[in-house]
């Protein structure tokens, strides 16, 4: 089939480079002429696992190009898939100018019938949307599919090639065989495609990711009560997730959810329930439980130095909003940053992906090192904020040698207190027992 994708950032990368290795070919758009100029060199303009050498290979045998003549690709292709970016406003609703810009420059392009698949998180009602404005601009036949992503950052590949499922809003017969052609490659394993219509398709990716988020709020909530009453998170994790019913996934304490999705996800569904005068409860609260335990550590740090952080000097392990991507937005150590720097404190971080990004996104605020040890040089704590394998078993002497004092703020939970306590660390965690508060 000929395909075109629309935006080639973590999502529209991985689903172009993942159909053209299915046998399609596969035309990625973008408005960004750098990226498009490394993407053509065979250079991954993201750190995702996988991703680079899938991208290579296709290019090397002509199934993948990458172009920003979106006109040009429009009229080559059968199916158009958007994986435009829909960040958050002002007042939590997601922003859809991208969206329905592309959405009326297809519309002009259209050579005869095209389906157009949104990839991107978008609020219900705009698979209607595009509808009407492509409609304004052609007369050729069309549809518009809702078909939401659910791969993860760190493991897209794996995720896109191997979906748990794959959701598919539309109610148009044409369209969906053709959906299942696409994706028959990737269901091959029994693992469904599920066909409803376009409003459920767009609310289930809201839903998914704000049940998610809502998982964390909910440990988190947990963990912060077992530092009260002198209980492990960690133990409780392990009694309450071997119920079949909970199911032990996701259901680790830690310093509040980030990255470019639960955010604004929970954002957004919260939005459109005031759209509709409804107000959603639960998520109004784990919003408000997310902000309060982003600043968990913060507050164990302030409370460990009596309040004074003046000239002291913090050694930042991980800034990426979780490992194996370089990606940090909405990151969790952007608000340990902003709230450390405020009370005087010099930061040295050391991030194995994430510090150009990080870079682009703060400057020179902080001092990046060259590795984990490095950055722990003359500093009065260690602050864990993102769990990559290679920081769960440092030389711990090396550690403590290099540090001024043996503190660490383990954010993550990588550490075992006893095994901490035994090595002559004081040690934080989140939610376990008294001597974490
Ligand atoms: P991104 O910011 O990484 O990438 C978006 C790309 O679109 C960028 O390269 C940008 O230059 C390009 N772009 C912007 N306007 C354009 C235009 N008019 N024409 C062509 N290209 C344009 O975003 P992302 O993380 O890939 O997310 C895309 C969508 O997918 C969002 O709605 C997001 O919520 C959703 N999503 C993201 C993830 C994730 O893990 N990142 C997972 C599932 C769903």
């Amino acid at each position: 089939m000929k395909l075109s994708v629309i935006g080639t950032g973590y999502v529209g990368l991985v689903v172009g480079t993942c159909f053209a290795e299915s046998g399609n070919d596969v035309i990625c758009v973008d408005i960004d002429e750098r990226k498009i100029k490394r993407l053509k060199r065979g250079e991954c303009p993201i750190y995702e696992p996988g991703l680079g050498d899938y991208l290579r290979k296709n290019l090397g045998e002509k199934r993948l190009s990458f172009t920003t003549d979106l006109e040009t690709a429009v009229k080559k292709s059968d199916v158009i898939f958007l994986a435009l970016p829909t960040p958050q406003t002002e007042d939590g609703s997601a922003d859809l100018q991208h969206v329905l810009a592309v959405a009326k420059k297809i519309g002009k392009a259209m050579t005869g019938y095209r389906v157009i698949v949104n990839k991107s998180t978008v609020p219900v009602g705009t698979a209607d949307r595009v509808r009407e404005i492509i409609a304004a601009e052609t007369k050729h036949p069309f549809d518009v599919v809702s078909n939401p992503e659910f791969l993860k950052e760190g493991a897209a590949v794996l995720d896109f090639m191997k979906p748990d499922r794959v959701v598919v809003g539309t109610r148009s017969q044409k369209a969906i065989a053709i959906m299942q052609d696409l994706y028959a490659p990737f269901v091959r394993t029994g693992n469904p495609l599920i066909v409803m219509d376009v409003r459920s398709s767009e609310l289930t990716k809201y839903a998914a990711n704000s049940f998610l988020a809502t998982k964390v709020s909910f440990m988190n909530e947990i963990a912060n009560l077992c530092e009260r009453v002198g209980a492990d998170i960690d133990l409780v994790r392990k009694g309450m997730g071997t119920d079949e019913r909970v199911g032990m996934q996701f259901l680790f304490a830690g310093i509040g959810y980030g990255g470019s999705c639960f955010p604004k996800d929970v954002a957004s569904l919260l939005n459109t329930s005031k759209t509709y005068e409804y107000t959603l409860h639960i998520l109004d609260a784990v919003e408000a439980v997310n902000k309060r335990q982003k600043m968990v550590i913060v507050n164990k740090i302030k409370r460990h130095f009596d309040n004074d952080l003046k000239r002291k000097t913090v050694a930042l392990w991980g800034l990426s909003f979780k490992p194996n991507t370089d990606d940090v937005r909405d990151a969790p150590s952007l608000t340990i940053i902003d709230a450390l720097l405020k009370e005087g404190v010099t930061i040295r971080a050391f991030d194995p992906e994430a510090m150009e990004e990080m870079k682009k996104k703060i400057g020179n605020v902080i001092k990046y090192c060259d590795n984990n040890y490095e950055a722990l040089k003359g500093a009065n704590a260690l602050v864990v904020a993102t769990e990559w394998n290679e920081f769960r078993r440092p030389d711990f002497d090396r550690v403590k040698a290099l540090l001024k004092e043996p503190v660490i703020f383990d954010g993550r939970n990588i550490y075992d207190p006893a095994v901490m306590a035994s090595r002559g660390f004081t040690y934080y965690g989140i939610g376990r027992g008294l001597t974490g508060r």
